[in-house]
């Protein structure tokens, strides 16, 4: 495949010379789409309508920003599925009162559509390069309220621990137990689980005083989640 490298793009979602958003009947198509298969959280529907998707897919593959479909993105990583997002945000059910741990930042348009939501957004990737990658890309859209990191999403992030939600963007045989226990009480949960090579299920759990409830919410299939820092 050729380079993906060559981010952050710098085309932006509005031409100031005409003054039109190039990427409107596009967007406006998902969002009619997103409606009719189900999604009708509106705060949900109003934050994918707030973040330009174009920002977060490289160059070449601008023109497919609002197909509802996951896209390549650099260090063999995928962007989700639209459609995958608005379900797993909805399935989160985020409050401007909470603090969200995200894993998995990729591009960072999952981290990006939470900001829209919560209080504050925590978000670990294992590659270097992505992460540097999706900072510029928050920093260019004044997302304030994420806050990231490089290294190993397994482990959660414990020195900010407990968090209201979780979200865990990779797939693994098993829910990491250290992410269990950073989840406050009564808190949610939503990850892929399953063979990370091949189906998986979104499960939606809630913490307990004793472990957690889960709930199967859709067959998936995301990249796997791995532990260990990437080299870099
Ligand atoms: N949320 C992303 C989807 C990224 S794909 C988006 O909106 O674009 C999943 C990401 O999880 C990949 O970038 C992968 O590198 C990362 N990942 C896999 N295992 C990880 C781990 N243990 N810790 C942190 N990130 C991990």
């Amino acid at each position: 495949m050729s380079d993906l490298s060559d981010t952050p793009p710098s085309h932006t979602a509005f031409d100031p010379e005409t003054g039109i958003d190039p990427f409107l009947s596009g967007k406006i198509k998902l969002l009619m789409k997103l409606r009719s298969a189900g999604i009708r959280d509106t705060r949900v529907l109003s934050a994918l309508e707030s973040i330009p998707r174009e920002l977060f897919v490289p160059r070449m593959f601008v023109d497919k920003a609002y197909a509802d479909t996951a896209l390549p993105i650099e260090s063999g990583q995928t962007i989700s599925q639209p459609q995958i997002v608005a379900w797993m945000t909805a399935a989160l059910d985020v409050s401007d009162r909470h603090r969200v741990l995200e894993i998995g930042t990729g591009s960072g348009y999952q981290a990006a559509i939470l900001s829209r939501l919560a209080r504050r957004v925590y978000t670990i990737e294992r590659h270097r390069a992505l992460a540097e990658i999706a900072e510029e890309r928050f920093r260019k859209l004044r997302l304030g309220n994420i806050t990231s990191r490089v290294g190993d999403g397994t482990k959660g992030w414990p020195e900010v621990a407990p968090f209201e939600r979780i979200i865990v963007t990779a797939a693994a045989k098993e829910v990491p137990a250290a992410l269990v226990e950073q989840l406050e009480i009564g808190g949610v949960m939503v990850m892929p689980v399953g063979d990370p090579t091949g189906d998986q299920i979104l499960l939606r759990l809630e913490r307990t005083a004793e472990g957690y409830t889960s709930q199967h919410l859709m067959n998936v299939r995301f990249v796997p989640l791995i532990t260990g820092k990437a080299p870099s």
